[in-house]
């Protein structure tokens, strides 16, 4: 068996002398997330550049027994890029190389590691006619991080969930092989996911335990020429199934956020809407704008119009949070991430402000309608002081409490740490679970990916 100083002299024949590390500083940052998650121990960070360095790590973390945790924004913030079980962080920032834009079939053929900041910006310069679906995250998050952690955001009420827009994928498996997977398994072209048996789905949301993705096709929209935002209020959450029922059936709106803040005051004891229409002319997007205050008007939402500044943060696309979203000292968050089906939304609405309001900490509670309002992605966010540790304490007490709750309405905790995915697993179908774990056994008999997630016992 190869020690410490082997290993690391290994990995720095594969991918160079600076970007392989185990000094206790970077070991220190990767040991933990922004979340309200614990740090844990981590032995080494390494950055490759390419698919073929990727699977030299793989093959080397397979002969040493090392756990490989892979790595890019590091934002879920629910610590899902924190090793459970030490090992080597696989940070893929390195490669960001777009490959391909096909302005035809509309993808961008991109490398894991390009952030959302990139495409959009590269889109923007390159191809204005299109956008790529982006989630109101900071612009360092990969591409790849979202769509394989089933991220959402605002093309999401239209065209779906962002995973459903992966047209396929480069993965490097834990045997160190490399695998395509959708159009580009049989085809030159990243244009479609199948029709074949689609095993994409076994890369997603399962938090890098089934191999490496080292490329991905990730569809592309159409950029619409104008964009405006609609604000309502609504006085109950009761009201939501109606609103988001009539909004789905108008086929106006592109994207629809609903929140529910305890801060700023203005904000309290009212439900926030905002609804994003679009159109090619300020004209044609005038008259929707007038169908969709009549929407609102028949939901009982009222229409709100809302100061300049609030308007110009909303129309930023994607929003970022931060703008919003700090309101105690300290400046940290977590939320509960979860998929509730549209009839429960009141009650997670009403049982989220209970349990910020009994945690001290003040409701902020958000929703997104998806996939035609098929789903609803609802996010219970919890701020808490970061140098203070019985306040982060409160928090992931929230966190876990929220998680229950979540599962108890039968929804389904998303992006979920370790405690959510415990939970999930617990009250999951065995035959589900049975056929996952004999999967894993097979692609991954050593247990290098990721292990600790997706796991019942410790
Ligand atoms: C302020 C804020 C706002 C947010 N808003 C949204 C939002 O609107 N919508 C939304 O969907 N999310 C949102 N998020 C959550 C999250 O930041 C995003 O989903 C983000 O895109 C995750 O990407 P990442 O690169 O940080 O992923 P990471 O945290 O790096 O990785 C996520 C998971 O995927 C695995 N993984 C990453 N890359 C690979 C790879 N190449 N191969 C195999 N496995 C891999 C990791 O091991 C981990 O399990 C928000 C986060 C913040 C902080």
């Amino acid at each position: 068996m190869l020690n410490n100083e082997e290993i690391l002299g290994r990995l720095e024949g594969i991918v160079g002398k600076g970007f392989v590390s185990n000094k206790p500083e970077e070991r220190f940052i990767y040991a933990r997330d922004p979340g309200a998650s614990k740090p844990r121990s981590v032995d080494f960070v390494v950055m490759p550049r390419s698919t073929e360095e990727v699977q030299e790590i793989v093959r080397l973390a397979n002969q040493v027994k090392m756990p490989v945790v892979p790595m890019g924004g590091g934002l879920t913030l629910s610590g899902l890029t924190i090793p459970v079980k030490a090992g080597l962080v696989m940070d893929l920032k390195r490669m960001d190389r777009i490959l391909e834009v096909n302005e035809v079939s509309r993808y961008a053929l991109i490398e894991a590691g390009v952030t959302t900041g990139k495409l959009l910006s590269h889109l923007k310069r390159h191809h204005p006619g299109l956008e790529p679906p982006l989630p109101d995250a900071p612009p360092s998050v990969t591409v790849a991080g979202n769509v394989l952690i089933h991220g959402s955001g605002y093309l999401s009420q239209r065209y779906g969930e962002y995973a459903s827009m992966v047209n396929g994928l480069e993965v490097v498996l834990p045997s160190g092989e490399v695998a395509r997977l959708g159009s580009c398994a049989v085809s030159g072209s990243w244009f479609a996911r199948g029709p074949i048996p689609d095993l994409i789905g076994l890369f997603q949301s399962s938090f890098g335990t089934m191999g490496v993705v080292t490329k991905l096709a990730i569809q592309l929209f159409p950029r619409p020429a104008v964009r405006e935002v609609v604000f309502g209020l609504l006085s109950d959450p009761k009201l939501i199934p109606g609103l988001a029922l009539n909004l789905s059936a108008s086929n106006l709106v592109e994207d629809v956020l609903l929140g529910m803040q305890d801060k700023p005051d203005w904000m309290k004891g009212n439900i926030f809407v905002m609804a994003y229409v679009t159109g090619d002319s300020e004209e044609s997007v005038k008259q929707q704008v007038k169908s969709l205050k009549r929407v609102f008007r028949e939901s009982q939402a009222t229409h709100m119009e809302a100061p300049g500044k609030l308007r110009a943060v909303y129309l930023e696309k994607p929003i970022f949070a931060s703008s919003t979203a700090d309101f105690r000292k300290g400046g940290g968050f977590e939320y509960v991430g979860a998929h509730i089906p549209l009839e429960k939304i009141p009650d997670a609405y009403n049982i989220g402000a209970e349990i910020s309001r009994r945690h001290g900490i003040p409701a902020t509670l958000g929703s997104r309608m998806i996939s035609g309002t098929h789903n609803i992605v609802m996010f219970f966010s919890y701020s808490f002081n970061r140098a203070d540790p019985a306040d982060v304490e409160n928090a992931r007490e929230a966190l876990d409490e929220t998680n229950r709750v979540v599962l108890e309405l039968g929804g389904i905790p998303w992006k979920g740490e370790l405690g959510a995915q415990k939970l999930l697993l617990g009250k999951m179908d065995p035959t589900y679970k049975k056929l996952l774990r004999s999967i894993r056994n097979l692609l991954d008999p050593n247990k290098i990916m990721n292990p600790g997630n997706w796991e019942e016992d410790d």
